[in-house]
């Protein structure tokens, strides 16, 4: 059976319209993503909204229809259970460091530190960090402007100060002469 166009889109908008496995979005692989059964159907998974996670197509063909019974080898990461900061660490150089067992055989099944995801996540960073920058000197254009107009006020201030005292200065010299 298929999703229903309606579930479906449920599943993009929840998933932020991103692949929930290793975060590359629909405008990244430019167009929309695959869903996956993450106990797959052919092992008694539904189609429950609990079972069902948006997913790019390297990470689905990696995942393929992997469910494990035995507790000898682990299960994947389920989005649906914890965010991946529970069980993923990403180091500077853009790699995925595993925190958990499960992470380390997430990071292994669905080759989370493959070429182009690492690339991915660099020029990421390098674009948030563009951003960050913008917003700082963009604050400390906005906290300048404001001194300055501020300095501005002032000079103006003294400025009436100084022709009232000059106004002062005439009369007295006018009254004296
Ligand atoms: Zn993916």
């Amino acid at each position: 059976m298929t999703i229903k166009a309606v579930v479906r889109e449920q599943i993009r908008q929840r998933a932020n319209f991103a692949c929930e496995f290793c975060g590359i979005s629909e405008i990244d692989a430019g167009g929309e993503l695959t869903i996956d059964h993450f106990q797959p159907k052919s092992k008694d998974g539904d189609d429950s909204l609990d079972n069902l996670i948006y997913c790019c197509v390297c990470c689905n063909q990696f995942k393929h229809d992997h469910w494990s019974t035995n507790p000898q080898v682990p299960q994947l990461w389920n989005p649906r259970r914890g965010p991946a900061t529970e069980h993923f660490f990403e180091r500077i150089d853009g790699m995925l460091q595993p925190l958990t067992e499960v992470g380390a055989f997430t990071l292994s099944c669905l080759r989370l530190n493959r070429r182009p995801l690492v690339a991915h996540r660099l020029l990421k960073r390098q674009e948030d960090e563009k951003s960050r920058l913008l917003t700082y000197y963009r604050e400390r254009l906005r906290v300048r402007e404001q001194l300055l107009a501020h300095q501005a006020e002032v000079i103006n201030d003294q400025q009436k100060r100084f022709e009232e005292q000059w106004r002062i200065l005439q009369f007295f010299r006018g009254t004296k002469e």
